[in-house]
């Protein structure tokens, strides 16, 4: 038989066998027992005592559900023991850290929890505070401040979907943190002090300068001549008048109305004018009347 060629699948199963893994979905967590491949996994979930195994977890749902918690205790433990223990708090991708874990040939696997898929498990972690949870959308996120550990990072979490980082909650932990937070508050201290005391320059400086402003008016205020103030008064015109639909003038005056007489020249021409325009119609219809 000829060596698998590096990278294909079957040198990843040769690999997996000489380290004494096999497939995850060849395992059956009930009688804890690994397959070697489907078929094998066939011939053992119809083995009697695979099958006595399952009719008694059927029969008893409580029994069942009991497994399926401590599993998925154990399996929470075991990951998150291992998590902390390799990488502190240092954030990590999460299927990488997962390979990690399923190295060890006695994990317990994760079809046999609650949790569906590694992605239900880590947000569960998240929600129960027990790690920083990340999850990872298409645009690109900054993960540290820290460039060059940046593109180490963004190496490492290509395709990771989430990354996860283990909360320390011991005493000591918490101790630490509380001394990197007061040495970061001390530092604050003198930067805020440092910062005060160059306002306080900056003010000096300013004031100095508008007292040299200052003088510098009140010297070119003596120098000057004093020139007499000359004052324009121009003529008010007169207000508009307004001219009512009858023909009376509205003369505004401060305030009061003075009321000018109606044109009766103008209105009494337009009068007269039709009155004379209609008698010499009348007098044409009488003539024509006449005539017939
Ligand atoms: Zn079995």
């Amino acid at each position: 038989m000829g060596k698998a060629e590096f990278g294909t699948a079957k040198y990843v199963a040769n690999k997996m066998k000489a380290k004494g893994l096999s497939k995850l979905k060849f395992y059956c967590q009930i009688c804890e027992k690994q397959c070697r491949d489907d078929n094998g996994f066939k011939c053992h979930i119809e083995s009697p005592s695979h099958l006595r195994k399952v009719k008694e977890l059927a029969q008893d749902p409580m029994k069942r559900r009991n497994m399926i918690e401590d599993y998925s205790k154990q399996f929470q433990n075991d990951f998150v023991r291992l998590l902390k223990m390799s990488h502190g708090e240092k954030e990590i991708g999460a299927n990488r850290f997962y390979q990690e874990y399923i190295g060890n040939k006695e994990h317990i696997h994760m079809n046999s929890t609650k949790w569906k898929a590694l992605s239900q498990f880590v947000k569960h972690l998240g929600d129960s505070g027990i790690c920083t949870v990340i999850e990872h959308g298409k645009e690109e996120t900054d993960l540290d401040e820290n460039e060059e550990e940046d593109e180490e990072e963004e190496e490492e979490l290509s395709g990771e979907k989430f990354t996860i980082a283990y909360i320390d909650k011991s005493s000591e932990a918490i101790r630490r943190k509380e001394l990197g937070k007061q040495k970061q508050s001390v530092k604050t201290d003198e930067e805020s002090s440092l910062a005060r005391l160059q306002e306080q320059i900056n003010r000096a400086k300013r004031n100095h300068v508008e007292e040299e402003e200052e003088k510098s008016v009140n010297k070119r205020l003596r120098d000057a001549n004093h020139e007499p103030i000359k004052l324009s008064i121009s003529k008010v015109s007169d207000p508009p008048r307004t001219i009512m639909k009858c023909g009376m003038r509205i003369k505004p005056d401060f305030g009061a109305f003075k009321i000018a007489k109606p044109d009766s020249n103008k209105l009494g021409f337009k009068k007269a004018d039709v009155f004379k325009k209609e008698n010499r119609e009348a007098k044409i219809k009488v003539n024509a009347g006449d005539k017939k």
